[in-house]
Protein backbone atom coordinates (compact mmCIF):
# COMPACT_ATOMS: atom_id res chain seq x y z
CA UNK A 1 0.00 0.00 0.00
CA UNK A 2 1.53 3.69 -1.15
CA UNK A 3 1.80 6.23 1.44
CA UNK A 4 0.60 9.22 1.40
CA UNK A 5 2.55 11.90 2.05
CA UNK A 6 1.22 15.67 3.06
CA UNK A 7 3.44 18.67 2.56
CA UNK A 8 2.69 21.81 3.89
CA UNK A 9 3.45 25.12 1.98
CA UNK A 10 4.53 25.36 -1.50
CA UNK A 11 7.65 26.90 -1.35
CA UNK A 12 11.25 25.59 -2.68
CA UNK A 13 11.43 23.56 -0.02
CA UNK A 14 8.18 22.12 0.25
CA UNK A 15 8.45 21.42 -3.53
CA UNK A 16 11.25 19.52 -3.21
CA UNK A 17 9.95 17.50 -0.32
CA UNK A 18 6.93 16.79 -2.60
CA UNK A 19 8.78 15.90 -5.23
CA UNK A 20 11.19 13.44 -3.70
CA UNK A 21 8.27 12.08 -1.86
CA UNK A 22 6.81 11.59 -5.29
CA UNK A 23 10.05 9.51 -6.40
CA UNK A 24 9.40 7.14 -3.39
CA UNK A 25 6.32 6.26 -5.05
CA UNK A 26 4.30 8.34 -2.21
CA UNK A 27 1.12 10.00 -2.62
CA UNK A 28 1.36 13.62 -1.94
CA UNK A 29 -1.27 16.26 -0.93
CA UNK A 30 0.65 19.73 -0.79
CA UNK A 31 -1.07 22.38 1.78
CA UNK A 32 -0.51 25.72 0.85
CA UNK A 33 -2.14 28.91 3.42
CA UNK A 34 -1.75 31.73 0.89
CA UNK A 35 -3.90 32.62 -1.56
CA UNK A 36 -3.59 31.48 -4.89
CA UNK A 37 -1.91 34.73 -6.10
CA UNK A 38 0.79 34.71 -3.25
CA UNK A 39 1.58 30.48 -3.48
CA UNK A 40 5.19 29.55 -4.47
CA UNK A 41 6.44 31.02 -0.71
CA UNK A 42 9.53 33.50 -1.13
CA UNK A 43 11.54 32.86 -4.02
CA UNK A 44 9.44 35.27 -6.12
CA UNK A 45 11.75 37.86 -4.38
CA UNK A 46 14.83 37.33 -5.14
CA UNK A 47 13.37 36.34 -8.66
CA UNK A 48 13.97 33.14 -8.30
CA UNK A 49 17.49 33.26 -7.66
CA UNK A 50 19.19 30.15 -5.96
CA UNK A 51 22.31 30.86 -3.99
CA UNK A 52 25.07 27.30 -4.86
CA UNK A 53 28.85 26.52 -4.82
CA UNK A 54 29.77 25.76 -8.21
CA UNK A 55 34.09 25.61 -9.87
CA UNK A 56 33.40 27.31 -12.93
CA UNK A 57 31.39 27.48 -16.01
CA UNK A 58 32.23 23.68 -16.38
CA UNK A 59 29.90 23.21 -13.68
CA UNK A 60 27.29 25.37 -14.62
CA UNK A 61 26.40 24.96 -18.45
CA UNK A 62 24.22 21.63 -17.66
CA UNK A 63 22.24 23.49 -15.62
CA UNK A 64 21.22 26.60 -18.51
CA UNK A 65 18.13 25.85 -20.11
CA UNK A 66 18.57 27.98 -23.80
CA UNK A 67 21.96 26.42 -24.70
CA UNK A 68 21.80 28.72 -28.05
CA UNK A 69 21.59 32.38 -25.99
CA UNK A 70 24.29 34.39 -27.90
CA UNK A 71 26.16 35.90 -24.61
CA UNK A 72 27.05 32.34 -23.22
CA UNK A 73 30.38 32.25 -25.06
CA UNK A 74 31.27 35.67 -24.02
CA UNK A 75 30.54 35.28 -20.64
CA UNK A 76 32.67 34.74 -17.24
CA UNK A 77 30.59 33.08 -15.22
CA UNK A 78 33.64 33.08 -12.57
CA UNK A 79 33.36 30.55 -9.86
CA UNK A 80 31.47 30.35 -5.97
CA UNK A 81 33.58 28.51 -4.34
CA UNK A 82 32.46 26.69 -0.83
CA UNK A 83 34.90 28.60 1.23
CA UNK A 84 33.64 31.84 -0.57
CA UNK A 85 29.70 30.85 0.35
CA UNK A 86 30.93 29.88 3.91
CA UNK A 87 32.10 32.95 4.63
CA UNK A 88 29.08 34.93 3.34
CA UNK A 89 27.24 32.61 5.51
CA UNK A 90 29.31 33.18 8.63
CA UNK A 91 28.51 36.98 8.17
CA UNK A 92 24.93 36.42 9.41
CA UNK A 93 26.17 34.35 12.09
CA UNK A 94 26.76 36.92 14.70
CA UNK A 95 30.43 35.27 15.17
CA UNK A 96 28.92 31.88 15.79
CA UNK A 97 30.47 28.70 13.58
CA UNK A 98 28.24 27.55 10.93
CA UNK A 99 25.87 24.98 12.12
CA UNK A 100 26.14 21.36 10.58
CA UNK A 101 22.51 22.47 8.68
CA UNK A 102 24.70 25.74 7.34
CA UNK A 103 27.75 23.24 6.66
CA UNK A 104 25.10 20.58 4.32
CA UNK A 105 23.35 23.72 2.66
CA UNK A 106 27.17 24.69 1.50
CA UNK A 107 27.97 21.07 0.64
CA UNK A 108 25.06 19.84 -1.00
CA UNK A 109 24.52 23.21 -2.99
CA UNK A 110 25.89 22.03 -6.57
CA UNK A 111 23.83 18.61 -6.17
CA UNK A 112 20.78 20.20 -5.36
CA UNK A 113 21.28 22.30 -8.56
CA UNK A 114 21.81 19.35 -10.50
CA UNK A 115 19.03 17.15 -8.62
CA UNK A 116 16.32 20.35 -9.31
CA UNK A 117 17.69 20.33 -13.29
CA UNK A 118 16.71 16.41 -13.48
CA UNK A 119 13.66 17.28 -12.80
CA UNK A 120 12.35 19.65 -14.88
CA UNK A 121 13.50 22.64 -13.22
CA UNK A 122 14.88 25.32 -15.67
CA UNK A 123 17.94 27.29 -14.98
CA UNK A 124 19.22 30.83 -16.54
CA UNK A 125 21.53 33.32 -15.49
CA UNK A 126 20.81 36.58 -14.37
CA UNK A 127 22.10 38.67 -16.60
CA UNK A 128 19.82 41.62 -15.61
CA UNK A 129 20.91 41.60 -11.94
CA UNK A 130 24.28 39.40 -11.73
CA UNK A 131 26.75 40.55 -14.06
CA UNK A 132 27.81 43.62 -15.43
CA UNK A 133 29.86 44.31 -18.89
CA UNK A 134 33.79 44.49 -18.81
CA UNK A 135 35.85 44.61 -22.04
CA UNK A 136 32.84 43.37 -23.59
CA UNK A 137 32.34 40.40 -21.79
CA UNK A 138 29.22 39.48 -18.83
CA UNK A 139 31.34 39.12 -16.09
CA UNK A 140 29.34 37.63 -13.22
C1 LIG B 1 12.61 40.08 0.36
C2 LIG B 1 13.39 38.79 0.25
C3 LIG B 1 14.57 38.76 -0.50
C4 LIG B 1 15.31 37.59 -0.61
N1 LIG B 1 16.46 37.58 -1.37
C5 LIG B 1 17.17 36.44 -1.52
C6 LIG B 1 18.32 36.39 -2.36
O1 LIG B 1 18.71 37.40 -2.95
N2 LIG B 1 19.00 35.23 -2.48
C7 LIG B 1 18.59 34.09 -1.83
O2 LIG B 1 19.22 33.03 -1.97
N3 LIG B 1 17.47 34.10 -1.03
C8 LIG B 1 16.78 35.23 -0.87
N4 LIG B 1 15.66 35.24 -0.07
C9 LIG B 1 15.34 34.04 0.68
C10 LIG B 1 14.60 32.98 -0.15
O3 LIG B 1 13.53 33.59 -0.86
C11 LIG B 1 14.09 31.95 0.86
O4 LIG B 1 15.19 31.42 1.58
C12 LIG B 1 13.38 30.77 0.20
O5 LIG B 1 12.39 31.21 -0.71
C13 LIG B 1 12.78 29.94 1.33
O6 LIG B 1 12.08 28.85 0.77
P1 LIG B 1 11.25 27.90 1.69
O7 LIG B 1 10.58 26.92 0.81
O8 LIG B 1 12.12 27.39 2.80
O9 LIG B 1 10.19 28.83 2.45
P2 LIG B 1 9.08 29.81 1.85
O10 LIG B 1 9.40 30.23 0.46
O11 LIG B 1 8.90 30.86 2.90
O12 LIG B 1 7.79 28.92 1.77
C14 LIG B 1 6.99 28.61 2.88
C15 LIG B 1 5.58 28.34 2.37
O13 LIG B 1 4.80 27.74 3.40
C16 LIG B 1 3.54 28.37 3.50
N5 LIG B 1 3.06 28.15 4.86
C17 LIG B 1 3.60 28.62 6.01
N6 LIG B 1 2.90 28.18 7.06
C18 LIG B 1 1.89 27.41 6.58
C19 LIG B 1 0.82 26.70 7.18
N7 LIG B 1 0.66 26.66 8.52
N8 LIG B 1 -0.03 26.01 6.38
C20 LIG B 1 0.14 26.02 5.02
N9 LIG B 1 1.13 26.69 4.38
C21 LIG B 1 1.99 27.38 5.16
C22 LIG B 1 3.83 29.82 3.15
O14 LIG B 1 2.66 30.49 2.73
C23 LIG B 1 4.84 29.63 1.99
O15 LIG B 1 4.21 29.46 0.73
C24 LIG B 1 14.88 36.42 0.05
C25 LIG B 1 13.68 36.43 0.79
C26 LIG B 1 12.94 37.61 0.90
C27 LIG B 1 11.67 37.59 1.70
Amino acid sequence: MSKHVMVVGTGNAALCAALAALESGAQVTMLEKAGEDLAGGNTKYPAGAMRFAYDGSGHLMPLISDQDDPRLPNTDFGSYTKDKFASNLLGFNDGRDLSPEQRDLIDLSGEMMRWLATHGVTFEPIYSRQSFEKDGKHVF
